[in-house]
């Protein structure tokens, strides 16, 4: 019941220009620079 419990481990990175989510780094559709968020699992 703890849903932070079996989420899987990913990257996630977010669009700096339109705020979209990506699990990959890199460059957004819309040419925004996306940043990192960090993951998903607490150590
Ligand atoms: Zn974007």
């Amino acid at each position: 019941m703890r849903p932070e419990c079996k989420m899987k481990a990913k990257e996630l990175y977010e669009c700096f220009k339109c705020g979209s989510r990506r699990e990959t780094g890199g460059t957004c559709e819309c040419g925004g620079a996306l940043q990192h968020l960090g993951r998903s699992r607490d150590l």
